[in-house]
């Protein structure tokens, strides 16, 4: 009896702490649940794939297959499309598209990863969006319409520019200057219309939201435990996940006795970041790197969470209700407010805390940065000599089929690369050593195909093709090397080509 009281005198007063007037409107919460997932980084694709990456999609399907309410965004397609190619049943793929229809899986950014805005190339970049949008398009008739851009280190104008006129109709970035977000924060900032470009004027325009000081991680801290909160499916583990579903550090459940104790946490969370937005919605999302691999005890726990808030939310000030990133952006742009246009300034470098700026990685690990540019200068000769080679030869004699599968497969480690794990150098030496060998190989597979394009012996002009071509005249046939230049651009250029040969004899022609 005692106990009961005391229980209830708690309730009591601690709503009392949270009680609003009757004219305050709750804050709406949008609890978008995610998981960052790396494209390299600490593990390769294919540890990634097997620890945790395709569990993710296959307990979401089936999560939020069961309760309506439920929602998921999908971030970087190549984990997705390894999924959908490898491991999804057919039931698991009727789900996805009955959830996709129904807008509860929502697919945003739509590249293949994440990709870095400091030491990539233009080209390179919408590369990586083309070809995980593509896929997107023909699988689901879907186009992405919001950025994620929440893990690159730095925020370069050119992303918004190439994101609106992709037809983004939002960008959400996190990674900038700490003393600028702080900044930001207080003068209610983070969210604003930005024009990346002067020249471009208005269909370049696209409202950016920036994280606040808490990024896309949930905020951990649990007053009344010593185990992290909110991420009730623990850590996954490497190199293979826990027979017995067990991983470590798992949350606290949600019961009876802590369910309060959460609440009161969450709601202080949301109140507090409530204060640095100008209406009354808070984004709040739920998840951090490499989670949602065991979705049953993630949703499991927040439902019950959720529905206590919201039963108690006269009192809390706060409601709270699973959405994607599209609801959120929906509700803010509903207000109807004005928003302040920043212009054409970077957020670049990015620094963390004082003297701790983040360009190291604009040098690091040449060779790689090195090779990923070759290779992408390499897919797109490829690219362009082939389809001239098809308009000259539709049939020709190297197989369609046989030359996009060598095409496909640098485009795809091109993509890979981009990753802002990636071609940054922020890397293992293993992750490192994986994208450069899938480089290679494709680049190698690719100089296959550009042989073939030229020397397959079918008596074809292959003049039509090159352009210009460089031979030899009366060089002792032992001796005899081709070099073929092949000028991918549009335009002519004038350069110098140096080659070096083994023997007193060479022409140009
Ligand atoms: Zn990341």
């Amino acid at each position: 009896m005692r106990s009961f009281w005391g229980v209830l005198a708690c309730f009591v007063c601690c709503f009392d702490f949270f009680a609003v007037t009757e004219d305050d409107k709750p804050i709406q919460t949008f609890v978008i649940p995610h998981s960052h997932m790396d494209v390299g980084w600490v593990y390769t694709i294919q540890e990634s794939m097997h620890a945790y990456a395709a569990n993710v999609y296959t307990t979401v399907t089936e999560e939020l297959s069961k309760a309506a309410e439920r929602r998921f965004i999908a971030v970087e397609q190549e984990f997705f499309r390894l999924w959908w190619d490898t491991v999804a049943t057919d039931t698991l793929k009727r789900q996805v598209r009955q959830l996709v229809k129904e807008g509860r899986l929502e697919f945003v950014l739509g590249g293949q990863v994440m990709h870095d805005e400091a030491v990539t190339d233009l080209e390179d970049e919408i590369l990586q969006m083309t070809e995980g949008h593509g896929f997107l398009y023909e699988t689901f008739g879907v186009r992405p319409q919001f950025s994620w851009h929440v893990d690159p280190f730095g925020a370069s104008a050119t992303t918004p520019v190439l994101f609106a006129l992709a037809g983004f109709n939002a960008h959400v970035i996190s990674r900038i200057d700490y003393d600028l977000k702080d900044g930001m924060q207080k003068d209610k900032k983070l969210q604003f219309v930005w024009g990346g470009s002067r020249s471009l004027k208005e269909k370049q325009l696209i409202f950016t939201h920036t994280m606040d000081q808490f990024s896309y991680c949930t905020p951990s801290h649990l007053p009344f435990s010593n185990s992290s909160g909110f991420y009730w499916n623990g850590v996954a583990l490497f190199p293979d996940p826990p027979k017995d579903g067990v991983y470590p550090n798992m949350s606290l459940p949600v019961t009876k006795e802590t369910v309060h104790a959460y609440a009161k946490t969450m709601v202080e969370n949301i109140k507090q970041r409530a204060a640095w937005f100008r209406t009354n919605h808070v984004l709040w999302p739920w998840g951090c790197d490499k989670q949602f691999y065991n979705s049953s005890v993630q949703f499991s726990n927040m439902d019950p969470l959720m529905k206590y808030i919201n039963q108690n939310s006269k009192q809390f000030g706060v409601t709270v209700q699973y959405s994607t990133l599209g609801e959120y952006f929906q509700a803010v742009h509903q207000s109807d407010l004005i928003w302040e246009q920043r212009g054409s300034e970077d957020f670049l470098p990015y620094s963390t805390e004082p003297h701790q700026a983040w360009t190291g990685f604009y040098a690091s690990r040449n060779v790689l940065k090195g090779v990923a540019r070759r290779a992408s200068s390499q897919l797109h000769a490829a690219e362009t000599l082939f389809t001239r080679y098809r308009i000259c030869f539709p049939d020709g004699p190297v197989a369609k089929d046989w030359a996009l599968d060598k095409l496909r497969a640098l485009r795809w480690a091109v993509s890979e690369v981009q990753h802002h794990d990636g071609i940054t150098g922020t890397e293992s030496p293993e992750v490192a050593d994986m994208y450069l060998q899938h480089l290679t190989q494709a680049m190698m597979d690719v100089e296959e195909l550009l042989a073939a394009l030229f020397l397959l012996p079918h008596g074809l002009d292959t003049s039509d093709i090159t352009g210009s071509l460089y031979g030899k005249t009366d060089v002792d046939e032992g001796l005899e090397q081709h070099v073929i230049v092949y000028n991918p651009l549009a335009w002519n250029i004038t350069t110098i080509i140096n080659t070096t040969v083994t023997f007193p004899h060479a022409t140009g022609l």
